[in-house]
């Protein structure tokens, strides 16, 4: 092996290249890792068996509690019950979790109230309102949805604004638009073309809620990574290669750019509407883009669920953010509690990214980083 072989050889790059120049130097043979007769610095080492211990010994801050109580914004506890190509088609719910099973988990970790951004429509949602928002006050917060079982109907644009309304009068605190609108909703609901996120059809919607004064939370689009192609370059590969549904790249899918400034558009043409932009806006690799955002729309606050990840890497930049937008940002998680130990044990993590100067830590409480392979 010649100088430029062992340098191009390995993946790791310059580092590792002159670390092995060292090694050849000294004309050792080292023991080779089992399984090593690819050519290529990893060997046959599958990657779903790869689980590096992390040798950093640095300060660990244990954060059990949240320091001030919290109200987790961003929670599913109860889903729709009838879903067909991703656009729910009943009012019927399904409940992944009681009260009594939240109640404990939340006590523990400093959680004061949760709000379940899912809570349907009809006579769901009366059901939700009844078993958690009416059974345990300030603890449980409820979202309606809309009905686009009924986007058909003639006067849809009317119907799904008296709907808020009287999902209003029946409890609802807020209105959840999921991904569904933008990626899955169609002009045949489950057929045809895509319906735009802007679509005008429901901007009597978006103005009920203006209205009342209560806040839409959306989701709009997905991960960057979910529009890029599922190949060895796609840093979410393993979540795609495990959910190839999840992946919105190609087909008759709008790039990510599109339904963004769609969203915006909305967001623009709604100014008496408040809308939270959930997942720090849907664009939490490009904070700058989305402070920008939140500089055009006074109107418009972030979550930061399901982030960490993207957040934890980008330390300084996020530190930045976070002072400059604080009254903008609202805590949230995306917590799905149907495996009450991982709802548990998540909290902390949070915590001990917003509380602590730790560095080089999990994002999340799972064997292998459920997001992308690194620290934060
Ligand atoms: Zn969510």
């Amino acid at each position: 092996m010649n100088r430029r072989q062992l340098i191009l050889g390995t993946g790791a790059g310059l580092a590792a290249g002159t670390a092995a120049l060292a090694g050849a130097a000294q004309a050792v043979s080292k023991p080779k890792p089992a399984n090593d007769d690819s050519g290529c610095g990893g060997g046959t080492l599958k990657l779903c068996e790869y689980e590096p211990t992390n040798m950093l010994e640095v300060e660990k801050t244990e954060v059990p509690r949240a320091r001030y109580p919290v109200i987790d914004t961003h929670t599913h506890f109860t889903f729709a019950a009838v879903v067909k190509k991703g656009v729910a088609l009943s009012a019927k719910r399904d409940f992944i979790a009681t009260p009594e099973q939240l109640l404990p988990v939340m006590n523990q970790r400093n959680v004061r109230a949760m709000v379940d951004l899912t809570g349907g429509y009809g006579q769901g949602l009366k059901e939700t309102v009844a078993r958690y928002q009416d059974a345990h006050p300030e603890r449980f917060y409820i979202f309606t949805e809309p009905s686009y079982e009924r986007f058909l109907e003639p006067n849809y644009p009317k119907v799904q604004a008296e709907a808020i309304e009287q999902a209003h009068r029946d409890g609802a605190k807020g209105l959840k638009i999921l991904k569904t609108l933008g990626l899955y909703l169609r002009e045949n609901i489950t057929a045809g073309k895509l319906v735009k996120i802007d679509d005008p059809r429901f901007d009597p919607m978006w103005d009920a809620c203006g209205q009342l004064n209560i806040p839409v939370s959306m989701h709009i689009s997905d991960p960057a990574a979910f529009f890029t192609p599922i190949d060895r370059h796609n840093e979410r590969y393993e979540e795609l290669h495990d959910h190839p549904d999840w992946s919105f790249y190609d087909h008759d899918f709008p790039k990510k750019k599109d339904l963004l400034e769609a969203r915006n558009r909305v967001i623009a043409r709604h100014p008496k509407t408040r809308f939270v932009g959930l997942h720090v806006a849907n664009y939490s690799v490009n904070l700058g883009s989305v402070a920008e955002t939140l500089d055009r729309y006074p109107n418009l606050t972030v979550d930061i669920a399901a982030r960490l990840g993207e957040l934890g890497r980008q330390p300084r930049t996020a530190r930045k953010f976070f002072d400059k937008y604080q009254d903008r940002i609202v805590f949230g998680t995306d917590a799905a509690p149907e495996d009450p130990e991982f709802f548990g044990e998540m909290y902390p993590y949070y915590f001990r990214f917003l509380e602590t100067a730790d560095d080089c830590f999990p994002y999340a409480p799972t064997k292998v980083p459920p997001q992308g392979r690194w620290n934060i």
